[in-house]
């Protein structure tokens, strides 16, 4: 989503992985959305407040580049909101820990979930749904993927006559009141109550 924004002015429509944080989870702790980062001065506010006290970057168990900020566990352990915050009980020598990604992928990540359940993405997502079908179609039943002969030149007019194949063939079915076929449902799917 980055790269894509960055290097060419392209806004990725899809789903992001929702925070595993247990105050996510729960829906009743102080998840990291509740926090301030100030990424110039390198720390973090909660909503309380406080600040962190050490920043430094550091790898995740899965070689990606992360940030962790830390609290002083003299600001946590008095803290009334400490359960809400942390699971680190009074003789612990940390206070709360925030994990996050470099700034850019940081910002990026927060405005997708941020935009995740509006109207406005939901709408967005179903132009992206039918653009997707279109091209499962193309797959499918007008074989997109193969070039018939070499040559950019003719694999672009191949395309084109195919996009034209594809508008009567969808037309045809407008007009005949041919039904839209049912999105298929996968065995997992299927199996849920
Ligand atoms: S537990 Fe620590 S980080 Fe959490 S709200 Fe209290 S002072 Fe802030």
């Amino acid at each position: 989503m980055v790269t894509a924004r960055r290097d060419h002015k392209v806004d990725l429509v899809g789903p992001i992985l929702a925070s595993t944080s247990w105050q996510t989870k729960d829906n009743e702790g102080f998840s990291q959305t509740d926090f301030t980062i100030d990424w110039d001065n390198r720390r973090v506010t909660c909503p309380n407040g406080k600040t962190t006290s050490n920043w430094r970057e550091d790898c995740s168990q899965h070689g990606a580049v992360v940030v962790r900020a830390r609290f002083a566990m003299g600001l946590c352990r008095p803290c009334e909101d400490r359960q809400q915050c942390t699971r680190a009980d009074a003789t612990a020598t940390m206070g709360r820990r925030i994990t996050l990604r470099p700034q850019a992928e940081q910002e990026v990540i927060q405005q997708a979930r941020t935009r995740e359940d509006t109207h406005e993405r939901k709408e967005q997502y179903a132009h992206r749904a039918g653009v997707e079908g279109t091209i499962s179609q193309g797959v499918r039943a007008f074989g997109l993927r193969r070039c018939r002969y070499s040559g950019l030149a003719k694999a672009r007019l191949q395309h084109q006559l195919t996009a034209t194949a594809m508008n009567f063939h969808r037309l045809n079915a407008w007009w005949t009141g041919i039904p839209r076929a049912g999105t298929r449902t996968s065995h997992l799917a299927a199996l849920r109550p």
